[in-house]
């Protein structure tokens, strides 16, 4: 029992002021807890969607799904919003809480230490800080993969990772070759072809894509949200949409079932009724199943690579030449500009921070293996450290920051053992995340995700990272934790 801290203010740091940071932010303090932190790497809130700046950059979950549910926003213009429009919205929303004034830019965390029941904490700026608890909300998509293609070095042209784009760059009329065929290629690709002189887009897995109609809101409907709070709750929270979501969440979890079936033919008569040209339609033809990578959703992806400016080649790159890139066949294309969209280093999470817990334990050495935390949340003996959007969270089609906030509920739950100085620490038994994490493997392998494809869903030993069990159980599991999985002292 500890009654030292009974009448004081905790300290809580938060690692990060992308949506996670935000909502943890907002949430303590709504709480009472004024004792906040947040540190920040760079220069801006955002997370990914500042680091994002590509164009064509839009976000695959409907606007007012992708929204805190405690701040709807009337003014999404499309049912799938831009990029642009996301940053705004988490802008709008840390300038209405007043969030800059407890947050620290530019200053990131290099090192955070457990000892005598408090995190210590060093940052590049050269600060330290000591905190009861640490929020890490450090987003999974942040270390581009800047893949190592012979000759990089000597292109002479513009090229760029998707993630850190070029905006000296012109773009019209000029010679663009993309590199990857995920969500950011696609969406890159899409918006090039308006522009682009010739687009090559090197494909080395071919992707499924789900058609999606990405309709703008009128003004009448905007106007509608506006005025009609209990409109703008119900678009929010449509039953329609959750019942979809459900689906697609029982169909990646069992890819036999009536559900994956149906998401399966719907892309294969994209493919099959979009694509005129047999053989680019076989180019396109992935040899996996559905769901297996990331699912795209594209309004136009099909019909912009049969636009005469735009290749899709499936020959592979082989060298980097100082004008252009040499694919495999040893055909040599001239470019001004190579954009990586090559995706990211997803098992990172809070490093290359040093984060260091009970009995010396380094983050390293914990996740020697694979980034594992019980409930996606906590890890033994990093005790009062808790993750939003840490491994084995949900993955899939759906808004991460209804995650985000369903970890937070059961987080606080956690934190308060502490605040009521019940406790000192709070952190997973490593018998409970040896038992979570056995059952989630055996579960993660059956799903979608390893159904036999490369993706940045499967950890090093290929097998999928994520919450392998529905969203409805995730939701259930974050209702209250289970204390006998905790070591409390
Ligand atoms: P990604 O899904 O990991 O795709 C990377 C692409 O680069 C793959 O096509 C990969 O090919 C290719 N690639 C990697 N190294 C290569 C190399 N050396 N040579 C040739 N090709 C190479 O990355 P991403 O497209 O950036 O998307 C990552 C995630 O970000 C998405 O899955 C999604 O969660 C999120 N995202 C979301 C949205 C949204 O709308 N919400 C938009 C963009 C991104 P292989 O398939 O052969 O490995």
């Amino acid at each position: 029992m500890n009654n030292n801290k009974l009448n004081t203010q905790h300290h809580y740091v938060i690692i990060g002021a992308g949506m996670a940071g935000i909502l943890a932010a907002i949430k303590l303090r709504e709480a009472g807890k004024h004792n906040v932190r947040v540190y920040e790497k760079a220069d801006r809130i955002g997370g990914t969607w500042r680091e994002n700046t590509y164009p064509g950059l839009s976000c695959d979950v409907p606007s007012h799904s992708y929204t805190y549910s405690f701040e709807p926003n009337s003014e999404w213009t499309r049912h799938l919003p831009p990029g642009p429009e996301v940053q705004a919205y988490f802008e709008s929303v840390v300038a209405k809480y007043q969030l800059e004034e407890i947050i620290s830019f530019n200053e990131e965390i290099t090192d955070c230490r457990f000892k005598n029941n408090q995190w210590h904490i060093s940052t590049s700026k050269g600060n330290s800080d000591c905190a009861d608890f640490v929020i890490a909300a450090t987003g999974v998509l942040h270390h581009p993969r800047i893949p190592h293609i012979d000759g990089m070095e000597k292109f002479k042209g513009k090229i760029f990772h998707s993630a850190r784009w070029d905006h000296s760059a012109p773009l019209e009329n000029k010679r663009i070759a993309v590199i990857g065929t995920g969500s950011t290629g696609v969406q890159i690709v899409t918006a090039l072809a308006e522009c682009a002189a010739q687009l090559c887009h090197y494909q080395r897995t071919p992707q499924w894509i789900m058609p999606v109609v990405n309709a703008e809101f009128s003004e009448a409907e905007k106007a509608l949200f506006r005025n009609d709070p209990v409109a703008l709750k119900s678009i929010q929270n449509d039953p329609e949409l959750e019942a979809n979501i459900e689906r697609f969440s029982v169909a990646i979890t069992e890819p036999d079932s009536a559900a994956m079936h149906e998401i399966e033919n719907i892309v294969r008569e994209n493919l099959e009724n979009s694509i005129s040209d047999p053989e680019l339609r076989e180019r396109l033809r992935p040899n996996y199943r559905a769901a297996c990578k990331r699912l795209i959703y594209s309004e136009s992806f099909y019909q912009v690579v049969q636009q005469s400016n735009v290749e899709v080649l499936s020959e592979g790159v082989d060298t980097i030449e100082e004008n252009g890139i040499r694919s495999a066949d040893g055909t040599l294309r001239e470019f001004d500009i190579i954009v990586l969209a090559t995706g990211f280093q997803a098992d990172r999470f809070m490093r290359p921070m040093r984060i260091t817990g009970e009995n010396d334990i380094t983050l390293e050495q914990a996740w020697a293996d694979r980034p594992t935390a019980y409930m996606s949340v906590s890890i033994p003996e990093f005790p009062n450290l808790f993750m939003l959007n840490g491994p084995n969270g949900p993955v899939g089609n759906f808004s991460l920051i209804e995650i985000a906030e369903q970890q937070w509920h059961y987080i606080s739950q956690l934190m308060s053992l502490v605040e009521s100085a019940q406790y000192q620490k709070v952190s997973a038994s490593q018998t409970a995340l040896e038992d979570f994490d056995k059952a989630r493997i055996i579960a993660a392998k059956k799903s979608i995700f390893g159904s036999g494809c490369q993706s940045w869903y499967l950890d090093a030993q290929g097998i999928p990272a994520t919450w392998p069990w529905t969203r409805a159980k995730f939701k259930e599991a974050m209702q209250k934790p289970d204390l006998s999985a905790y070591c409390l002292a």
